[in-house]
């Protein structure tokens, strides 16, 4: 609960009204703790408020995104998910099982820096997700290397 009393401060810092659309929006966003899609929230809102429809979760979504409290992002092939921007965060995600982990945005620094030095090229990171392969799965095809040997 506190942390979407924060994202409220936020919100209205950036000149935005808490109405119970947007309220019914971010609760669902606090409460999925992970990164959905407009139709998870969708489901997660309906529960309490049957009435909001996906066209209203949109609108919303994208209200709160121009109020700097919400973003999305593309982690795949797959629809964009929604996370709140309280924290600045970049994703990694493994290709091989889909496994989704956030990860300092601070680590993208030097590439930033580096991308806008050499080649005045403002480059913004979070939008997608940087796509490789987890620990465990590589752990996992060290393991069958080693069975085929
Ligand atoms: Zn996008
Ligand atoms: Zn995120
Ligand atoms: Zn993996």
């Amino acid at each position: 609960m506190e942390r979407i009393e924060t994202v409220v401060k936020d919100l209205r810092a950036a000149g935005g009204r808490m109405t119970s659309a947007r309220r019914s929006v971010l609760s669902a966003l606090v409460a999925a703790r992970s990164h959905v899609t407009a139709e998870d929230l969708l489901n997660l809102v309906q529960a309490d408020s049957p009435e909001i429809h996906l066209s209203t979760v949109y609108r919303t979504l994208e209200a709160l995104e121009n109020l700097g409290v919400v973003d999305h992002v593309h982690l795949g092939h797959g629809r964009a998910v929604y996370h709140l921007t309280d924290s600045a965060h970049q994703h990694i995600v493994c290709e091989i099982c889909s496994s989704v982990q956030e990860v300092p945005a601070s680590l993208f620094a030097q590439l930033e820096k580096d991308l806008m030095d050499k080649y005045q090229f403002k480059v913004r990171m979070n939008h997608f997700a940087v796509i490789g392969t987890c620990k465990n799965c590589l752990e996992q095809l060290e393991k069958e290397k080693l069975v085929q040997r």
